[in-house]
């Protein structure tokens, strides 16, 4: 296998660490990756998959990259510092939150302030549209592509949390660092799941061994395991391995709570938690719920022994809690 180029941007490996005063508390052996603490761009795990997307942007020659996704994205700052480093101009298409059918019941994120803030620092130019279908925010994200093709620049176009083949190499490249790190097996990996890239890699990593993989999903999204099990045809062709298939990924559903971008109150007492024992700030959005799943797990005995939790980052999104 000959692996993708790469940008260097993130400082790897990232710190693992034993979690004692939890693991006290709640009678497993409980350890954090802190991807929270990749020192770029404020942290958090589109760093990884960033170093590919960005060589690949250089390689094509790219001026301007546009994304889309929620305006408190997390992706889209790390992208916007990416882009900076790079001199790669950054654009991207946002709404406070998606709704499908009927307007959620909860209020969402500000849309200023926490990412946003950092956003405008990293001069990223956002446009902030109504909320909707997220297959209407991808032809406002085309529309605002063709606007800078018009102006003679060469436009990357860039998947919502930047998700490809490559994001989940990265992750499958996170998965051997936590073993060069760490000889002992653990029991779980437990992490925030949305997009795939991470939950992907890390399945294909640990492929096999005794260790489980569990997404806790952020988006109710039923179909998302078969967006995965794609990403995963072309990582497996990229590693050379068999392809996995949607029901190989193990998803829980359960700690949505009010929807995708909303806070659910367990989320917001876990971060609270993790912050009082540990001095760890988790976020609203992903993070915070993950964990509020590991901890019903706990006490349900569902999930026990040895356990990784691996922090995907996240935390500006915490200065933009609605009242
Ligand atoms: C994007 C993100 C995730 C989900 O990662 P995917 O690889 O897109 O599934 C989880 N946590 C945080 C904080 C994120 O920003």
């Amino acid at each position: 296998m000959k692996p993708p180029r790469k940008v260097p941007l993130i400082q790897a490996p990232t710190p693992l660490h034993r979690l004692n005063r939890m693991s006290a508390e709640l009678g497993i052996d409980l350890w954090i990756k802190r991807d929270d603490l990749t020192g770029f761009g404020g942290g958090g795990n589109k760093g990884r998959k960033l170093e590919y997307l960005m060589a690949a942007a250089i390689d094509r020659g790219a001026e301007v990259i546009v994304t889309c996704g929620a305006t408190q994205s997390n992706f889209i700052r790390q992208l916007g510092a990416a882009c900076a480093v790079c001199g790669i101009r950054c654009s991207a298409a946002t709404m406070q939150l998606p709704y499908e059918d009927a307007r959620p019941t909860h209020p969402a994120l500000k849309t200023t302030g926490g990412n946003v803030l950092l956003d405008g620092l990293l001069d990223v130019d956002m446009r902030i549209y109504p909320d909707s279908t997220w297959e209407a925010l991808y032809a406002n994200a085309e529309d605002l592509a063709q606007e800078y093709e018009r102006d003679g620049n060469k436009v990357m176009r860039v998947a919502v949390g930047g998700s490809s083949a490559f994001g989940a190499f990265a992750f499958y490249e996170a998965g051997e660092e936590v073993r060069k790190q760490c000889e002992e097996n653990f029991d779980w990996i437990v992490f925030a799941s949305s997009s795939g890239s991470t939950h992907t890699g890390l399945a294909y990593a640990y492929r096999g061994s005794s260790t489980r993989i569990l997404g806790i999903a952020s988006d109710p999204e039923p179909n998302i395991l078969e967006d995965f099990a794609k990403v995963g045809v072309e990582l497996a062709e990229i590693l050379g391995v068999s392809p996995m298939s949607a029901q190989d990924y193990e998803m829980d559903f359960g700690h949505v709570g009010p929807g995708y971008g909303i806070p659910s109150d367990e989320g917001l007492s876990a971060i609270e938690w993790m912050a009082r024992t540990e001095g760890i700030f988790l976020d609203p959005i992903y993070s915070g719920k993950a964990f509020a799943a590991l901890l019903d797990r706990v006490s349900k005995h569902t999930l026990q022994g040895r356990v990784l939790f691996w922090h995907t980052g996240g935390f500006p999104s915490l200065f933009t809690l609605p009242e």
